[in-house]
């Protein structure tokens, strides 16, 4: 029995090893289905600091990687600090990702003090940035580079899986590229091109499309406007027959209804994905949001 166990011990290395050798003769396509059927169950423990990075990153991982989101639904991430135990997690993880360009305020300290561990640190928007401007993520085309960046820090850490995660990656900029062209047809004919927003958070979706961005805050939503900069707005608005102002799920419409009420507009949600909101978690993701926030637009422009 026991030498029953033994042989059979034996003739399964002997077969694991033939197994890999084959492997490294395979041609990169057979890679890629055997990827597919699967070799190894440990999943990559990946940390995101806020909703498009959650998205992103398990988009990519699939269902070989556990990914936790620090910001909790219904958060502004601008201001949020993570939790003791958001640290703990993100010691006991295999990669960290964060947006940069300043977006996480905490990301240079956790740097420093991973500096010794076995984490990888990757930030998505690396080289990405423009007028020191975090909201890479609302461009398409910006995301595509940014879903590169996370991917090449998912293959640094875990390079077993990496013709399963490239695959996943070319179906995302499959799903981004449908959208660009969603985006394209839906705001070619327009009655105007001026968007009126909460905070400064579409300025690569505008210069994707070809929009005009006008902010009633700055950067961060907390970056409040002054009475002159609300009255120069405001004068904007009347002259150039503005209709819809944009507010945000997760930050009070005060600033947005005030302005409205005052020029005779209407109100509408332009969503910056900085997170999703309770309502929207499991019922909403990047794309539909993108989809949402493309009928609005069609609504406020009044496109054809
Ligand atoms: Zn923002």
């Amino acid at each position: 029995m026991k030498q029953n166990f033994i042989l059979g011990f034996i003739l399964a290395s002997v077969f694991v090893i033939m197994a890999m050798g084959v492997w490294k003769i395979l041609p990169k396509q057979r890679v890629e289905e055997a990827a597919n059927i699967g070799l190894g169950t440990r999943k990559i423990s990946i940390v995101t600091s806020f909703y498009p990075l959650y998205f992103f990153a398990s988009e990519l991982g699939g269902d070989r990687s556990d990914v936790k989101n620090i910001t909790p639904a219904g958060v502004e991430p601008h201001d949020y600090e993570p939790t003791a135990r958001d640290v703990i997690d993100i010691q006991n993880s295999n990669l960290l990702i964060l947006n940069g360009g300043g977006f996480e305020a905490w990301g240079a300290k956790i740097k420093g003090e991973l500096s010794n561990d076995n984490v990888k640190v990757v930030e998505a928007g690396e080289g990405l940035f423009v007028n020191n401007d975090p909201h890479v993520w609302l461009s398409p085309e910006v995301a595509k580079s940014m879903i590169k960046n996370i991917l090449l820090g998912m293959i640094k850490s875990d390079p077993e899986n990496e013709a399963y995660y490239t695959r996943n990656m070319i179906n995302l900029v499959e799903r981004l590229e449908k959208l660009q062209k969603d985006y394209v047809s839906g705001l070619m004919t327009c009655q105007s091109r001026d968007v009126v927003v909460s905070h400064e958070a579409f300025e690569y979706l505008a210069k994707e499309f070809n929009l005009e961005q006008i902010a009633i805050s700055g950067l961060s939503p907390e970056e409040e406007p002054s009475t002159k900069k609300l009255v120069e707005i405001s004068k904007f608005i009347k002259e150039k027959g503005i209709k819809y102002i944009f507010f945000e799920t997760l930050v009070s419409p005060k600033l947005a209804e005030t302005i409205a009420n005052e020029v005779g507009a209407k109100t509408l949600v332009l969503n910056p994905l900085e997170g999703l909101s309770e309502d929207e978690q499991g019922k909403k993701n990047y794309f539909t949001i993108m989809e949402d926030n493309l009928a609005n637009l069609r609504i406020a422009l009044e496109c054809q």
